[in-house]
């Protein structure tokens, strides 16, 4: 069968036929998935379109990628780098061949497998009851492996605060510290008052006042 000549095709799509197009599509911020609101097929978000009197179903990512590039590859795939098939957002599609595409495909999947991990450990050290060494053996991991996930170095995940510096768990902001230090040097306050003030205990607030957080970086 002869393939479809897609780009030549798009080309002659009239301006109202990407209106209602886009319509279609949940068009939100620059790097989040634009889900197809219509129909779709094998997850895959299907588009009916009238060309020259001649009917056509294609993909929404496959407009999608053309009407952003002007161009497509007739032999080669439309693919989602986000593996969201309802996905239209330009800036997550690419062109490649089908082999490509299985092996990016694959590749993602193991990078996931690798953030599940990473926020796992995190959990587990945030209870508090283990440390690098004992979680890099737990996970195979080297300590500093364990240290960089932990302080959101490696696997950066924006959705993660880190709640510790150096591996030492802070029950206040940086700021809240430098404020509590300030309290201490400039007014006649003692440490037992001010870890009566802030709810913590004086080794704690006896802590915070000697540096020994080791926040001030
Ligand atoms: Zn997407």
């Amino acid at each position: 069968m002869k393939m479809r000549d897609k780009h030549e095709l798009f080309s002659k799509m009239k301006e109202k036929q990407w209106k209602i197009f886009w319509n279609a599509v949940d068009i939100k911020t620059k790097n989040s998935c634009w889900e197809w609101k219509q129909h779709c097929n094998r997850g895959y978000g299907r588009k009916n379109i009238t060309i020259n009197n001649q009917k056509y179903v294609f993909g929404a990512h496959q407009l999608a990628f053309w009407y952003k590039n002007k161009y497509m590859d007739n032999n080669l795939q439309v693919c989602h780098k986000c593996d969201n098939r309802k996905c239209a957002n330009p800036n997550h599609l690419y062109q490649g061949t089908q082999k490509q595409n299985t092996r990016d495909y694959v590749n993602r999947g193991k990078n996931k497998l690798s953030l599940n991990k990473a926020t796992k450990i995190r959990k587990e050290y945030a209870q508090g009851n283990t440390c690098y060494r004992e979680l890099g053996e737990k996970y195979n991991s080297s300590t500093s492996h364990i240290s960089n996930i932990i302080n959101n170095k490696h696997w950066n995940d924006k959705n993660y605060k880190p709640t510790f510096k150096n591996g030492v768990k802070m029950k206040f902001s940086f700021k809240t510290i430098c404020k509590m230090k300030n309290e201490y040097k400039n007014t006649k306050t003692t440490v037992a008052k001010l870890a009566k003030k802030y709810n913590i205990d004086q080794s704690y607030a006896c802590k915070i006042i000697k540096n020994k957080l080791r926040v001030n970086e």
